[in-house]
């Protein structure tokens, strides 16, 4: 059962990017891009410092969405703010509430001028019971081409700003109530039961994030601020296909965990799931992961491995995948595949499944396999987007006699 949730919401965000093609905003900004912000408007220099700390708690951590409500500013500096610039969020495009508490966003990026149409990306919000996991795009689309993802059959078409990626965590933040005194929406879905509601966040959404590393890592450096959204560095984990070159440079300058889409432990293989393989294959792959900074047994790297029935999924697969791995500080995650419509590959059988978890268990991986979430909203990993664009027809539909409705998937 899915809640598709109020047009009324959507109109509102429309109405506000259209105000943004006007003034920027500045929700989502950096240090310096708010440090230049100030000094456009005629804030003496020997004030900025100061300024942008008060702007910074205000974005960050109490999450405010109008200059006006900064009250330890002066009403004049609140005004020039306003007069130039906004704190507006992505557009909301549609917002799905699965039935396990899974939320997805299509979210319109601002329309750039030689773009045909506004793109649009997805966010997902993965809540437990003692963690709530935000999983975030780096790219529209994507420029490899993984025979098992659906975005892999989407052209790329542009690297997203740092700000359009800190922002997929204010909207997520802004739709669950995560801001301190504002209440959690009163949907009745799960919530972890920790203090701050987001408490991971994963690039594993649209794109290859070391593909566009600049502009992640400056989103990074914002998410991780102590001073303001304070998602620790081992809470952030960052999935590559395995851009070698890029692995240890982001590992030294970035400092975030790190996941590898394995999913083959041969190059022939490797070299049809993941064809980037080809350029970069296993042995010098592996190499990259042994050489990550910081690596030990308590910060290691997550190795994702897709079950494709028939195809990666025998004994003899996963008696490799634990010698592969062997001296490198590593969990191993087994993910359900996600079919698509036209995908040639189905997902193994679930008790070929246990198998092949019982020979990494057994190998001292503790719970490999990752629980499908949000089936209903079609919210997993490789489904991301591609499948949205015809629910919102559906939803439309659905919508279109009333602004909240209940519906099964
Ligand atoms: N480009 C990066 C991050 C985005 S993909 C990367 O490839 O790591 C995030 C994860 O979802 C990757 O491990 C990817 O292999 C996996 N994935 C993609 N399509 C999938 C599908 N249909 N079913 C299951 N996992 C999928
Ligand atoms: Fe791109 Fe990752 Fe999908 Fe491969 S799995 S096509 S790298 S998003």
């Amino acid at each position: 059962m899915v809640v598709l949730l109020d047009t009324t919401h959507q109109s509102e965000a429309s109405a506000l990017t259209e105000a943004a093609d006007r003034k920027p905003s500045l929700a989502s900004a950096g240090r310096r891009r708010l440090t230049e912000a100030l000094l456009s408007i005629g804030v003496p220099e020997k004030q900025v410092r100061m300024r942008v700390s008060q702007l910074w708690r205000w974005i960050y951590v109490m999450g405010v969405t109008s200059f006006d409500a900064m009250t330890d500013v002066s009403k004049d500096l609140r005004r020039a703010l306003e007069a130039q610039f906004t704190l507006d969020r992505l557009e909301i495009v549609s917002e799905q509430v699965s039935i396990d508490g899974t939320r997805k966003w299509l979210l319109r990026l601002p329309k750039r001028v030689h773009e045909a149409k506004a793109p649009e990306i997805e966010c997902v919000y993965i809540p437990e019971e003692d963690r709530g996991t935000l999983c975030i795009s780096s790219q529209v689309g994507c420029t490899l081409t993984c025979t098992f993802c659906h975005t892999g059959t989407q052209r790329l078409v542009r690297n997203l700003e740092a700000d359009e990626i800190v922002g997929q965590i204010l909207l997520a933040r802004d739709r669950i109530g995560d801001w301190p005194g504002v209440t959690p929406p009163a949907d009745g879905r799960l919530l972890p039961n920790t203090e701050r509601k987001i408490t991971n966040v994963v690039l594993m959404g649209m794109g290859e994030p070391l593909y566009n590393v600049d502009n992640v890592r400056d989103a990074m450096e914002v998410t991780a601020d102590g001073e303001g959204l304070s998602v620790s560095k081992r809470r952030i984990t960052l999935s590559t296909s395995g851009i070698v070159p890029e692995i240890v440079r982001w590992g030294r300058e970035s400092g975030t965990m790190l996941a590898i889409s394995l999913h083959a432990v041969h190059d022939d293989l490797r070299d049809v799931l993941v064809p980037i393989n080809k350029k970069y294959p296993l042995a010098d792959l592996l190499e990259a992961c042994r050489n990550y900074p910081g690596l030990s047994n308590a910060k290691r790297i997550t190795f994702e491995y897709v079950m494709l029935k028939g195809v990666n999924d025998s004994l003899a697969d996963a008696r490799a995948l634990v010698r592969l791995l062997a001296n490198i500080p590593a969990k191993i995650n087994l993910i359900p595949f996600n079919p698509w419509p036209g995908s040639e590959y189905e997902c193994s059988d679930w008790e070929t499944i246990e198998t092949f978890a019982d020979v990494v268990n057994r190998a001292g991986y503790a719970s490999p396999v990752r629980t499908p979430r949000g089936r209903d909203i079609l919210a997993a990993c490789g489904q991301l987007r591609s499948e949205s664009v015809k629910l919102r027809a559906q939803d439309r539909r659905q919508t279109s006699s009333s602004s909240t409705q209940m519906g099964e998937a």
